[in-house]
């Protein structure tokens, strides 16, 4: 994954992308991550990135010229898909984050600060990406985590104790639940099951345990996922110990 995130706050995308996981990836080259300042692309003395709304109103709107010149830039010799961050995009989920961890593209991201960027920026843009259907105070913090996600999803980016393969949504359920030591903390017992050695049995307890999760917390993601014969099978299970204790 190639990307270059633009902003007037590059130091929220840095801090959020410049630690960890990340900052490893990007060290064996897996990720290439360029924060640049589109204030860089001002032209006043006062290297102004914002001015007053044509037919007035509260706020700033960021001016078009620099962040086109940014993004100008950012496309030179390369190709690239251009994602503006917007609450008014479609909402960023594990789907999106496949599809952009396949990417060859290089992605870049346009950050909204204010009101927002004058409109004649969308023009530039292949789609809009939104976190979710709330309004953030910048682009920034939305960028981060699309990049994160995605970046988890590229091979070799997680080591191999860290597969993502195991996490929620992968593959159409939720993660099963962790325990870690000690075995017993203030009367909480670990489920005797994982301190068994019994890999079998812990296969399968992990897999009920995360229908389990799924049933109750996101029913709707069962309906789209392929059950082998033994998911069925423990379905039933839970479904016959939830009469048991209805009763
Ligand atoms: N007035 C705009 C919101 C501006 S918020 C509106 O109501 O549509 C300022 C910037 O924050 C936006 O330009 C966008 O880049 C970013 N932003 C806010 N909420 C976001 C969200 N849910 N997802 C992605 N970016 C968001």
């Amino acid at each position: 994954m190639n990307c270059e995130v633009l902003t007037l706050f590059p130091k929220i995308v840095e801090a959020a992308v410049g630690d960890s996981i990340l900052k490893r990836a990007a060290e064996k080259g897996l990720i290439k991550i360029k924060v640049t300042d589109i204030r860089d692309f001002t032209k006043d003395r006062h290297k102004t990135a914002d001015d007053a709304p044509f037919g007035g109103g509260p706020g700033m709107v960021m001016k078009p010229e620099p962040v086109f010149e940014a993004v100008e830039a950012a496309q030179r010799g390369a190709e690239a898909r251009i994602m503006l961050m917007s609450p008014q995009g479609p909402a960023f989920n594990h789907e999106k984050a496949l599809e952009l961890s396949k990417e060859t593209r290089k992605l870049i991201f346009i950050c909204g600060r204010y009101e927002g960027i004058d409109e004649r920026v969308r023009s530039l843009a292949d789609e809009e990406l939104s976190l979710g259907d709330f309004v953030l105070s910048g682009g920034e913090i939305a960028a981060a985590a699309v990049i994160e996600a995605t970046a988890r999803l590229i091979p070799g980016v997680l080591g191999d104790d860290e597969s993502a393969g195991l996490d929620s949504f992968y593959d159409g359920l939720l993660d099963y639940p962790h325990y870690t030591r000690p075995a017993e903390y203030r009367g909480l017992q670990v489920p005797d099951v994982l301190l068994s050695g019994n890999h079998a049995e812990i296969r399968r307890w992990r897999r009920k345990e995360a229908l389990r999760a799924t049933m109750s917390k996101r029913p709707d993601l069962l309906q789209k996922v392929t059950l082998t014969p033994e998911d069925k099978k423990l379905l039933a299970e839970l479904e016959k110990e939830k009469l048991t204790q209805e009763k």
